[in-house]
């Protein structure tokens, strides 16, 4: 594409612009860079109508995303449903609810393919042949298949005691799955440093501005699904708080670029109460995040203990009037289970956690009844089956008999009449 609509680097604190390269952070002030982009053009080049003639993946914001080129990794990522969750917003007693559904993102099931498509579409035009992460899971899965089928090399970094199915979703794609004994903020100082050293492309340290900006399709997509609406409130989990951050830049360029109209919006941020640093900021109305050096929850994808990106979701929450919660584990079991039972998702950890805090925030009328609402729902829950599986039933064992199944059945409809 010739065609430039990704212009730059940008320090987030100084405004500093820098190159286009595999750097992350502002030479003066140590603050983050990010993708800029010369709106101007992309608003004489998009429309709504242009966009929908596209097909049904992230990449039909391509003007949007940071590389030059066309995207060559990820090409079938997103587009997820927009589940309207009408049985869930019964048992939430509110009017109108959504469910943004990427426990079936292509192709590793959960947002993560959404950022590695970015970060690894720019790796290879940046000339990387060996791609890597720190990971606490999803984006290690993503990171090993993305590579596979792009023919990179990989090495994913993760803390040694996640689970099972996390660590055979890297590891079937032949990738080289590296272990760490400690928190993800260890594995993450490490990846730095091993960055600094090979020259690889990690996806979130030196490829972070690509990899960030993956996220905000998920958000161009709720717009559209919607019939190109801002949702009031959205409620997004958060690890480094990047997504959350994200969503809100995707809601503020889809007006500057006129898709839609302007309209006011509240972004929502969801932890577990056992690694809690972004909430209990926002809680205590300050934005100097307290790190957590021993996370201890279920919720393993959200358990980053030094948020990178806290600081700017906690000011993203206070600016957009949102709010923040974070719920226990036994909180989060009941949350996958409510959103499996009345809606037939079956999310990860995470999705419980998004769950049970809207469902907080709707109680303590944080979120108003009457307004629309989107839930980010951002991994699948075959993931994380260990978390569940101890607080569902066994299933009920008979021979296969006929007589046996009318004497389970009969036992069942005890006292009711039959529904033959
Ligand atoms: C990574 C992840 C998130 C959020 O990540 P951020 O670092 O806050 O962008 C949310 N849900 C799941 C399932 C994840 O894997
Ligand atoms: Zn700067």
């Amino acid at each position: 594409m010739a065609t430039e609509f990704f212009s730059h680097l940008k320090c987030r604190e100084c405004g500093r612009l820098y190159p286009k390269k595999a750097i992350h952070v502002c030479e003066f002030d140590f603050g983050p860079l990010e993708a800029d982009y010369d709106y101007n053009l992309i608003r004489s080049q998009i429309s709504r109508a242009r966009i929908e003639s596209r097909p049904q993946s992230m990449w039909r914001y391509r003007e949007l995303l940071p590389i030059d080129g066309d995207p060559t990794v990820g090409l079938q990522v997103g587009f997820t449903p927009l589940v309207k969750a009408r049985q869930l917003a019964q048992a939430l007693g509110v009017k109108e609810l959504y469910v943004k559904n990427d426990t079936v993102n292509y192709p590793t099931l959960s947002f993560k393919d959404r950022v590695v498509s970015v970060a690894l579409s720019r790796a290879r035009e940046l000339g990387f042949k060996i791609v890597a992460c720190a990971s606490t899971g999803n984006l290690a899965n993503s990171v090993a298949a993305n590579a596979a089928a792009s023919g990179l090399k990989s090495y994913v970094l993760i803390p040694a005691d996640l689970e099972a199915s996390k660590v055979l979703n890297s590891l079937v794609y032949g990738t080289n799955v590296i272990g760490i004994h400690g928190a993800y903020d260890q594995v993450n100082r490490l990846c730095s440093e091993i960055a600094g050293k090979y020259g690889w492309g990690f996806v979130n340290v030196n490829l972070r501005p690509y990899y960030a900006e993956g996220s905000k399709t998920m958000g161009y997509e709720i717009i559209e699904q919607l019939g190109w609406k801002i949702p009031a409130h959205t409620v997004v989990p958060m690890a480094s708080g990047s997504l959350l951050t994200k969503i809100c830049k995707s809601y503020q360029e889809a007006v500057r670029v006129g898709l839609v109209e302007e309209s006011h919006f509240s972004i929502h941020g969801a932890q577990a109460t056992g690694c809690n640093p972004i909430a209990l900021a926002h809680k205590a109305g300050t934005d100097l995040i307290k790190p957590q050096p021993k996370p201890n929850t279920i919720a393993k994808s959200l358990a980053i203990g030094t948020p990178a990106d806290g600081y700017y979701a906690v000011n993203v929450m206070r600016k957009t009037g949102g709010s923040a919660e974070d719920v226990s584990d036994a909180e989060i079991i009941e949350g996958i289970k409510l959103l499996a039972e009345t809606e037939g998702i079956f999310a990860e950890t995470a999705g419980g956690v998004t769950t049970a805090c809207a469902r907080k925030l709707i109680e303590a009328g944080k979120i108003p009844r009457d307004e629309p609402i989107v839930l980010c729902i951002t991994g699948n829950g075959l993931k994380t089956a260990e978390a569940v599986q101890p607080h569902l039933p066994s299933p009920r064992l008979i021979k296969p008999s006929l007589r046996e199944f009318d004497q389970l059945v009969a036992a069942e409809l005890q006292g009711s009449p039959a529904t033959v």
